[in-house]
């Protein structure tokens, strides 16, 4: 039997519809190498999405390859619940440099589980001053991950929508990243926050957080807001006293072109969610970044119930954590995150010729984070996937959220690595709106 055919026999795929995998031809990753996948049968592509928004440098980063290695030779793993190690603890200490609003790293597993985690602290917080907030805001096209308090917060048709009644009640704010033709980017912000606004003066005393994806909504197909919402938001949550809960999952780490979303609007959160980049790529790590005056509403004595109960039987891990040490020094050393910034850039003027005429409505882009809105083709609605496959031929890795092709390079791709992918992309794009790729 060849790969595919075990493979079909034995594993259920996230985000897959299996009874498509055949036709879909799968590819099966063999090998990498800085920012290139090889599959088994030779073919080089370029990792246009990062291996799902997470590598930072490259595929086998001789320095983060070697901080797996050392710490192999210490210890693989130790839970972190009544014990320490060295590698946790700098971690911890690094990230706090990163954020001086915040005073305490609570480490979790996935994306999902920081954002869980950030919202039943902001819960419990609230119980532990005494208050009764019950209620949580989140905002529609939001994502959050897949567990159910994160797919609660969240909010997508799509990805979500089976499971309604096992869902929290969260109240859902319109997407300022959603505009009205003409609109602009200010204009939502501001109708989103006034919508909010008066919706907060009537329930806001019973809201614990506010939980927002800061300036890009990715998974909804990377939905850009201006930095006003985000201090809307901010000060709709202090005049009501809750708390502002930033997911950064997919935006932190460099991908906004600062290492911080938050930081564009000059906000400081109570709760940051993170995840993916933060090991560069290589092992799953997240945290939780929390300000002091959050985390002492967790302090009391053995009886008083305060202690934060959630935890994860990996968390912090050993390995996890010296690989993202290795990654955040290295991206300082390097500079990765201005680099970001005007590869960023680089990305945009690659992208700048697609127009209405090639199919692109839109092109969205904070950072690296981009986002190609292609028109429906007729009888068709399967164009972002047409795309992505036709990429793939021509050696460019890419994915689609429906019809917006999604480009998230890593952050330290060359310029010339930059320019490849957006010129075998905007063919691509330009190749099946004329009928000239193969309809597969
Ligand atoms: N939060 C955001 C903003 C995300 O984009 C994602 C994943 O894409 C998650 C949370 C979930 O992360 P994970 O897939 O690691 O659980």
């Amino acid at each position: 039997m060849t790969l595919v055919e075990r493979d079909l026999a034995a594993v259920w795929h996230p985000f897959t519809q299996h009874a498509l995998w055949p036709t879909d031809e799968p590819l099966v990753i063999d090998r990498a190498e800085g920012r290139y996948l090889w599959t088994t049968d030779g073919q080089r592509l370029f990792d246009g999405v990062s291996s799902l928004w997470v590598t930072v440098h490259g595929h086998r980063e001789p320095a983060l390859d070697e901080a797996v290695r050392t710490q192999l030779d210490k210890v693989a793993h130790s839970t972190f619940l009544g014990l320490t190690h060295e590698p946790g603890i700098e971690l911890a200490e690094e990230l706090l440099r990163t954020a001086p609003w915040a005073g305490k790293v609570f480490f979790a597993g996935d994306g999902s589980s920081a954002a869980e985690a950030a919202v039943k602290m902001a819960y419990q917080a609230a119980v532990q001053r005494g208050e009764h907030r019950p209620r949580v805001v989140g905002l529609r096209e939001g994502y959050h991950g897949d567990t159910l308090g994160a797919v609660s917060v969240g909010q997508s048709d799509l990805f979500h929508g089976a499971y309604g009644p096992l869902l929290l009640d969260v109240h859902h704010a319109g997407s300022p990243g959603v505009r009205a033709p003409g609109q602009t980017a200010v204009e939502r912000a501001e109708e989103v926050l006034s919508e909010l606004g008066a919706w907060m003066d009537e329930h806001g005393s019973e809201v614990c957080a506010v939980v927002v994806e800061p300036l890009v909504q990715a998974a909804s197909g990377i939905l850009t807001h201006d930095p006003s919402f985000l201090r809307g938001a901010r000060a709709l949550c202090d005049a009501h006293g809750a708390l502002l809960v930033v997911d950064e999952v997919a935006t932190g780490v460099g991908a906004t072109g600062t290492f911080w979303a938050v930081e564009q609007a000059g906000v400081a959160p109570d709760l940051l969610a993170c995840g993916k980049r933060v090991t560069g790529g290589y092992l799953p790590l997240s945290a939780v970044l929390a300000t002091d005056a959050v985390y002492s509403a967790f302090l009391g004595d053995a009886t008083s119930g305060r202690t934060f109960f959630h935890g994860h039987t990996y968390t912090a891990n050993p390995l996890s954590c010296a690989v993202a040490l290795a990654n955040l020094r290295l991206m300082d050393a390097r500079g990765t995150v201005a680099h970001a910034a005007s590869l960023g850039r680089r990305l945009g003027e690659g992208l700048a010729s697609l127009t209405l005429e090639d199919g692109a409505v839109e092109v969205r882009r904070i950072g690296t984070m981009t986002g190609i809105e292609l028109a429906p083709l007729a009888g068709e609605d399967r164009v972002g996937l047409r795309v992505c496959r036709l990429a793939r031929d021509r050696g460019v890795l890419i994915r689609p959220l429906g019809p917006v092709v999604v480009l998230m390079p890593p952050l330290g791709s060359t310029y010339d690595e930059v320019d490849e992918l957006t010129e075998v992309v905007a063919s691509c794009v330009r190749d099946v709106r004329v009928g000239r790729a193969p309809a597969r």
